[in-house]
């Protein structure tokens, strides 16, 4: 199959690469798809370099953008079924996880279709009646899109929509191991109306396929949501041609529980904030922060229930949680529970496969506590992106707010307390970018996502997702034109 998609063509791998992808939830082969090198990125690069210097894309009117944008979303509600079903099959996620990213992502699109064509620009004071001034608001350019395997399709849209909204032209990099909704996508797009060479997919390896994006004169913006470590590299080869960064990175989210809390509200949550998609959220609540004297209830009642956390594949209705990845992630989460064992945890529950022989072929790995961590070891500081919870104690607000605070991340965080004004003070003193207050994991198309310190720059969603995918020019005009004699010669 013909799944690269450059210039409004659907195209093979020049050099003729395929990559098997497999379920994670039991091995199975889904499809193969076509294994993009530089090469082919770089032809994605040109086609869009090619789009946005002599297509009508950028100059469309953006409400007309936007209008597409909100076609797209119809196209998406049509094709829900289809498309959840790939995602399911490429993650191993539950089915109706998916569903859920489906609706997500059609909100996505609708908020920035609407979106586009509101901003007028804005009028500047210049001080005098004989000069005009203002600012507008232009595309920024090629964008290089990079993506990770957790929410494929979601993490895409959030940069996929603005991105169009604002005029842009795009090459996509999904991740390797998920890429059948962005496939899916593109025809969507095209469907809707998308111009040929707007938007580009190539599909492949990081090192390989996706190095270009940061690196090309040509790409003008790299927007990646990935791990740490790959996301440094990718600052790192974007600074040779200066183009616009921005990196949505992993977490280490505290979530703090306070003992004025309603008991059965924050245990409810605080399982729901680590186990949701088997962990592999980078907003996960992994890091419980509990107040001293609720620990051993609170404790004793997680591990009772973790406990029962049915796992299964994406089309098992019992199923409450699905497996990881891949057998090199399951594998990581197992170095990082031994670690943390070695260093002094105490395993509460978990920390190993589960033995039922029906999910013997799939990745999966067991809910697991790990009890009494220390201050700066690798489990409190490292992120596991797996169903592991590691538990802290604290004594007073104080004490809460410098343990959520020490770490080097920055993403999400939550508070539970039945006192108002505590959940306030507490939530203005942490740095993180989002922080839930008696909720977990909820997000809005219409505010910022994004992270303090380590956990990135940029923000997606919200005004300022647009904003990023924009460059400011400020036009003067003179409305009084004669010699201003400067110089006297
Ligand atoms: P990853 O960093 O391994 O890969 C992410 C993407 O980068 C993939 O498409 C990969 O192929 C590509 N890539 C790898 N090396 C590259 C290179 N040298 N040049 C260009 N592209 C390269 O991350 P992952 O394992 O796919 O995802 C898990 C991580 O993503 C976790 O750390 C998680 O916290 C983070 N994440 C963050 C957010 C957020 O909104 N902040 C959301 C989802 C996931």
């Amino acid at each position: 199959m013909a799944d690269l998609y450059i210039g409004g063509e659907w195209v093979d791998a020049r050099a003729g690469g395929r990559r098997e992808i497999r379920c994670p939830a039991d091995g199975s082969l889904v499809a193969e798809v076509a294994e993009a090198t530089a090469e082919d990125t770089e032809a994605a690069i040109a086609a869009a370099r090619r789009a946005f210097d002599t297509g009508p894309w950028p100059a469309t009117p953006a409400g007309e953008r936007g209008n597409l944008l909100l076609r797209a979303a119809d196209l998406l509600d049509r094709d829900a079924e289809e498309f959840a079903r790939a995602e399911s099959l490429d993650t191993g996620k539950r089915l109706v996880e998916s569903r859920y990213d489906m609706s997500d992502i059609a909100a996505c699109l609708r908020y920035f279709g609407k979106l586009a064509g509101n901003d007028a620009g804005r009028v500047v004071d210049t001080g005098s009646a004989d000069s005009f001034s203002r600012i507008v608001h232009e595309p920024v350019g090629v964008c290089g899109l990079i993506t990770p395997w957790n929410y494929p399709l979601l993490q895409t849209a959030w940069k996929i929509a603005p991105a169009l909204a604002a005029g842009n032209t795009f090459v996509l990099k999904p991740s390797e191991l998920t890429p059948h909704t962005s496939i899916l996508f593109m025809r969507l797009l095209a469907e809707a109306g998308l111009p040929g060479g707007v938007a580009n997919l190539v599909l492949g390896a990081g090192p390989s396929a996706g190095a270009p994006l940061s690196e090309h004169p040509d790409v003008d913006l790299v927007s990646f949501t990935g791990g740490l470590a790959t996301g440094r590299v990718i600052a790192a080869n974007a600074a040779a041609t200066v183009k616009k960064v921005a990196l949505e990175l992993g977490g280490k989210n505290p979530n703090v529980v306070f003992a004025d809390a309603d008991f059965e509200t924050a245990v409810d949550y605080a399982l729901t904030a680590v186990f949701l998609h088997s962990g592999q959220v980078c907003s996960a609540g992994a890091r419980l922060i509990v107040q001293r004297e609720w620990h051993d209830e609170f404790v004793d009642e997680l591990v009772r229930r973790a406990e029962r956390i049915r796992l299964g594949g994406p089309f098992d209705e019992n199923a409450e949680t699905g497996p990881l990845i891949s057998a090199a992630h399951r594998e990581k989460v197992e170095r990082y529970v031994a670690t943390a064992i070695e260093e002094g945890a105490v395993l509460r529950t978990g920390g190993k496969r589960p033995d039922d022989p029906a999910l013997q072929d799939g990745f999966y790995y067991l809910p697991t506590i790990l009890d009494n961590v220390q201050q700066g070891s690798t489990a409190v500081v490292e992120e596991s992106f797996g169903p592991v919870l590691t538990v802290e104690t604290f004594t007073d607000e104080d004490d809460a707010v410098r343990i959520a605070n020490d770490t080097h991340y920055g993403l999400a965080g939550g508070v539970f307390t039945q006192d108002a004004a505590r959940a306030q003070r507490v939530a203005n003193r942490l740095r993180h970018g989002t922080v839930w207050i008696n909720d977990y994991h909820p997000y809005l198309p219409q505010a910022e996502w994004g992270g303090y310190k380590q956990s990135g720059f940029g923000r997606e969603l919200g005004p300022t997702g647009l904003a990023e995918y924009t460059e400011v020019k400020h036009i003067h005009q003179n409305l009084k034109p004669g010699p201003q004699h400067w110089f006297s010669g």
